[in-house]
């Protein structure tokens, strides 16, 4: 039957395929942008595995938006700004090696927000519960089992592995969100670059009372090594919610064994040796296996679907950045598509994902592979990549966003060096009204956001008379008369004069600034809009 005619169980704007840490946040960005979206995951549940440790400012900033953050600070552990990576015999045995852990994504000057070592099984509960409460469609224990695109949407079969019914679904657009193994990539033919597979691991995650011993060790990580087990050992700290967890990768050989060749039995006496303690009780919880690589998906985007987070790009977790990468893909995405869905932009919107992200992520994993062989290889002090950089300090160089007359190609830099350039984060500058402490970053999220000097009223009539042509929600702010500029750093900050003004996409991004005021105001913001919009 042709898919156009074929009826369907439910139509929706968007449905996002894996309900994981990257599904379940771009379902919440999407809601922010009043846009429906149905999420399926095949598991029963959110997270059992921890996974993540890390989540870097530029994601709080972002979960900041969305209303995330409180939640995820009452819960957090304690945070350290100062923690050390070691190379032990074991944790209570000799020390070969201790390094300072480069923390500057987690800890930055310029942020209104700070990092969080919340790990993603208690993390995901908390995402789930705002998408519920932002009314996404959240079908757990549900798989997609096939899917065909046309020119104006997709078909997808669901099961519900629950009950084995099926429905068919018909989506605007469709989301790979489906991790680094991701079927939906493998379907369209979308083939990857990049190192490919570094290592197996074997994760086993158990409970043992060793926390005052790793608090001695004062460490984000350590690295063990005696003649019974070789492997990367992490705490997970205990919250409210959960118990200290902790875990211990070990390589394995894919070819010679499986997950099923590490029963309690082996596991437990291989965790003993790493702790140095041989009868120390521990309560193995889960073992997982995974693959370290590096690599990137060769298009982003066919036609109505896109791949996000380990679907799009896998990188060694050196850096912790994984996640947070998915995570600002999925920021990027969702105010596209939203903005074409509610005819706010052409089309062509949507190709700029690719084209922004794309670059960022093969720029990310090479850096992120970079970082895993310097830790491996050098003293701290011969590291050379900065994570705040590749997290928070990139540049798009080409797409939704005006460019200016820059010759170089720099991609990174640390963030403020940017001074407002478009295609950049918009930077953090505090701000106060009536008293109250806010940050320029607190302005967006959902709207495009102009912001005008102290001196720039006349931008402030071309915005009311633009926005109203292209019919845009456009949220404008005067700094240095609505708000207070706290610290006189707004201008400087975005590199306008206090003539000048700067637009703000809605996922923080520098679109467009003049920094003067123009000879025809109205004309210049509408041809800004025009070239972000394709319009
Ligand atoms: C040991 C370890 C430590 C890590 N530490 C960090 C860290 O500190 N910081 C960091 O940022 N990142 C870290 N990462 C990486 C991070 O866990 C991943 O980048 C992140 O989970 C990716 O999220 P995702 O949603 O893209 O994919 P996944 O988490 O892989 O989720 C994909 C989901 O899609 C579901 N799915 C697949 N196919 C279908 C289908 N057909 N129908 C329905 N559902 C489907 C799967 O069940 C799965 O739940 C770590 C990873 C590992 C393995």
């Amino acid at each position: 039957m042709n898919n156009k005619v074929q009826s369907h169980d439910k139509t929706i704007p968007v449905l996002i395929v894996g309900g994981s840490l990257v599904g379940l946040s771009l379902s919440l960005l999407l809601a922010r942008q009043g846009i429906s979206s149905m999420v399926v995951e095949r598991h029963p549940n959110t997270a059992i595995h921890p996974r993540v440790a890390g989540l870097t400012a530029r994601t709080l900033e972002i979960f900041r938006s969305l209303g995330v953050e409180a939640d995820i600070r009452n819960v957090e552990p304690p945070f350290s700004k100062e923690s050390k990576v070691f190379q032990a015999e074991s944790l209570v045995g000799e020390v070969f090696n201790q390094t300072i852990e480069e923390m500057s994504a987690f800890f930055p000057d310029d942020s209104p927000a700070k990092g969080s070592c919340i790990a993603q099984d208690i993390l995901e509960p908390i995402l789930r519960k705002h998408a519920q409460q932002n009314g996404v469609d959240l079908r757990y224990h549900t798989e997609m089992t096939s899917f065909k695109q046309d020119q104006d949407g997709v078909s997808a079969t669901i099961r519900n592995r629950s009950n084995n019914t099926t429905q068919q679904i018909r989506a605007n657009f469709m989301i790979a969100a489906d991790g680094g193994k991701s079927g939906i990539r493998k379907q369209l033919g979308i083939e990857q670059h990049g190192a490919g597979t570094i290592m197996h691991n074997m994760s086993m995650v158990f409970e043992s009372d060793i926390a005052e011993l790793f608090a001695k060790r004062n460490a984000v990580m350590g690295f063990v090594r005696n003649e019974k087990v070789m492997g990367a050992f992490v705490p997970y700290p205990g919250t409210s919610v959960r118990s200290n967890l902790y875990r211990i990768d070990i390589w394995y050989d894919p070819s010679k064994e499986s997950i099923a060749d590490y029963p309690e039995s082996r596991c437990i006496p291989l965790i003993r040796a790493a702790i140095g303690i041989p009868d120390i009780p521990v309560k193995l919880k889960t073992v997982l296996s995974w693959e370290m690589a590096a690599r990137v998906s060769d298009r982003f985007q066919e036609k109505r679907i896109f791949l996000v987070g380990d679907a799009a790009r896998v990188q060694p977790p050196a850096g912790a950045l994984g996640g947070n990468t998915g995570i600002a893909e999925a920021q990027n995405l969702a105010w596209k598509l939203a903005a074409v869905l509610r005819g706010d932009a052409n089309y062509g919107l949507l190709n700029t994902y690719e084209a922004e992200r794309l670059p960022i992520a093969d720029l990310t994993v090479k850096q992120t592979t970079a970082l895993s062989q310097q830790r491996a290889t050098e003293e701290i002090d011969q590291i050379t990549v900065n994570t705040l950089m590749i997290n928070m300090g990139y540049r798009y160089l080409e797409g939704a966003f005006v460019p200016e007359d820059k010759p170089d190609t720099t991609q990174i830099k640390l963030p403020n060096e940017w001074r407002g350039l478009p295609g950049t984060r918009a930077p953090h500058v505090a701000l106060e009204q009536n008293g109250k402490q806010a940050s320029t970053l607190d302005l967006f999220g959902t709207n495009f956001v102009l912001m005008v000097g102290s001196d720039g009223e006349n931008w402030i009539h071309a915005a009311n008379k633009v926005a109203k042509k292209f019919n845009l929600a456009l949220s404008v702010h005067h700094i240095g008369a609505e708000f207070t500029d706290k610290d006189g750093q707004f201008c400087s900050s975005y590199g306008i004069k206090t003539t000048g003004a700067v637009l703000v996409r809605p996922d923080g991004i520098v679109g467009w600034r003049n920094s003067d005021m123009a000879d025809n105001p109205i004309q210049s913001l509408e041809s800004a809009l025009s070239i972000i919009l394709f319009k």
